[in-house]
């Protein structure tokens, strides 16, 4: 991570912009000595013109030019994301105080006055140098922090084996999805899936391999949804599925359709099969939460256990 400090003069590039060459002659001369890398333009078009090619730290800027004039020249700079952010200082005749007024509201961080005095025009420099330095790496910070936090917000919902979503995540989505339904008319329902005898698995092949067979399984019910259908690790082995726009047929149909996907897989250990069952939950009630729906779809899959497992229930009345 970058942070604030201090600069070696020939780390910044000036652009000094004055139609008298025998200003950018001097100007160019103090801040040669001081090792400062400079640019030069001749008039407010070429300024333009070159900032296109360089981003400097920092632009000299003179008032008084023929054709585009430097309050014109800054109002453009500041008018494009590529040259807003760079510091401008307007050079100006001592008797210029509307126009130092005006260059302030255009946008500049300083002035300073012709004839120049080394010792002043290097120290203002110098600050705002260090001023637009400073400001680029905490702008780098909060680029750095931002993409830090969107990282912790994915990790914060999301399942670490099997990179959906985890079991607050999912049951927070679903109760938005519940609001969206009701408010909209449309159908909505669940599937709460749960692999079958997955105790078993894990005893006979080993923990390892019971991790794999619930990331697999997950990867399989995934290829099997739509775009907008919502899954999410409900428990252990328990994976709840959200279908939007989905009648109890609809899902019905998807359900056993993911059921037999997973009862098709092969698998590389021998004897070793794998099957889920599942319950459905239909949005039944104005006042339905995840919690009614949940519950109606775990009474669904205890159904589907005392059936004889590998099938889906789903409550139709
Ligand atoms: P049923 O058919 O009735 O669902 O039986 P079951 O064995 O699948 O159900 P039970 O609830 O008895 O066992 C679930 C097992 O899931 C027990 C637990 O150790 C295992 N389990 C939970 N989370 C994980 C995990 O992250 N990895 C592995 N390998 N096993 C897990
Ligand atoms: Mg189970
Ligand atoms: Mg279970």
């Amino acid at each position: 991570m970058s942070s604030i400090q201090s600069y070696d003069n020939s780390q910044a590039l000036i652009l000094i912009v004055d139609d008298l060459p025998q200003n950018l002659q001097v100007l160019g001369s103090i801040l040669r000595k001081s090792k400062y890398q400079i640019a030069v333009a001749t008039n407010g078009q070429q300024a333009i013109d070159v900032l296109k090619n360089i981003s400097p730290d920092l632009i000299l800027l003179d008032v008084m030019m023929p054709g585009i004039d430097g309050h014109e020249v800054c109002r453009r700079l500041k008018e494009q994301d590529s040259t807003r952010d760079i510091s401008i200082i307007f050079l100006t005749a001592k008797s210029e105080t509307d126009d130092i007024v005006k260059g302030f509201e255009l946008g500049a961080v300083d002035y300073i006055t012709k004839p120049f005095n080394a010792t002043e025009l290097l120290a203002r420099v110098k600050t705002h140098v260090e001023l637009k330095k400073n400001r680029d790496v905490i702008l780098n910070l909060i680029d750095e922090l931002e993409g830090k936090n969107r990282i912790l917000e994915k990790l914060a919902v999301t399942d670490s084996l099997t990179r959906i979503f985890n079991h607050s995540h999912i049951i927070d989505r679903l109760n938005n999805e519940i609001c969206a339904a009701q408010r909209h008319g449309d159908p909505l329902t669940i599937t709460m899936f749960d692999i079958d005898h997955f105790k078993s698995i894990n005893d006979t092949y080993g923990h390892q391999v019971g991790d794999d067979v619930l990331v697999e399984v997950t990867n399989t019910i995934k290829e099997a949804l739509r775009e907008i259908d919502i899954i999410g690790r409900y428990g252990g082995e328990e994976f709840l599925v959200v279908m939007r726009k989905t009648d109890r047929h609809g899902c019905f149909i998807a359900s056993e359709r993911i059921r037999k996907n997973i009862e098709a897989l092969t698998w590389d250990h021998d004897n070793l099969h794998v099957n889920i069952s599942g319950g459905i939950g239909a949005i039944e009630h104005e006042n339905d939460s995840a919690a009614s729906m949940i519950k109606r779809a775990d009474e669904c899959l205890y159904l589907a256990k005392e059936n004889g497992r590998n099938r889906i229930e789903c409550g139709e009345k």
